[in-house]
Order: C-alpha cells, then structure tokens, then sequence
C-alpha cells in the first residue's frame, strides 16, 4: 500500500509537499481517471495553494462535468515508484481573447 497522507488540517501549501518529496495524485471517481502530479508543476498553474483546495480546483479532462476529484498526497514507495508515471507540465497556453469597443468615427 502507499504511503499516504490526509491533510485534516488547514493551509498544507504545494511547497510543504515539494520539501518531502510527496507527489500529488488526482482521481476522477467519475471515469477513473488517475494521474500523479509534481507539486512544483502545480504551483505553477494554482500557485501555492493548499492541497485540499485542488480538489476544487482542477478539472477532469474527460469532462467537465465530474464533479470533485480526489486529491491527496503520496510517497512513492519501493515497489510502488517502480514504473510510476507522472503528468509533467510541458507548457501554459495562455488565451488570448479580443476585447472590442464600438467608436464613434
Ligand atoms: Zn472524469
């Protein structure tokens, strides 16, 4: 079994998870959806939010539409890291939405 940690408390910022070597694992009950995260590649996208709040947060990319995720935070262990995959951020694409104002001429 892994290793696992349930924040029940407050404020368990990303950085704290980066400092143990913890990884974020994210599962859509939904459609079974799972990925392991990299704190670091988190922050970059929420900032250094608390852990529990992900949950809220991310979005599964099946849908929309299914509902809160489940978010916690692992060691891989032995057995357990061997073959472990993890979604590492290639890249941000920012959006870039026209904003328009009608002028009199
Ligand atoms: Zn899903």
């Amino acid at each position: 079994m892994p290793e696992t940690y349930a924040p029940k408390h407050r404020d368990y910022p990303l950085s704290k998870l980066n400092d143990t070597m913890r990884l974020v694992r994210v599962r859509c009950r939904y459609c079974k959806r799972l990925h392991n995260y990299a704190p670091s590649d988190l922050i970059q996208i929420f900032g250094d939010v608390d852990v529990d709040s992900l949950a809220f947060r991310i979005k599964c990319e099946n849908g929309k539409d299914h509902g809160r995720l489940e978010v916690e935070a692992f060691v891989p262990t032995g057995r357990e890291a061997v073959g472990l995959r993890i979604r590492r951020l290639v890249a941000i694409k920012i959006n870039r939405v026209p904003i328009w104002r009608e002028d009199p001429a």
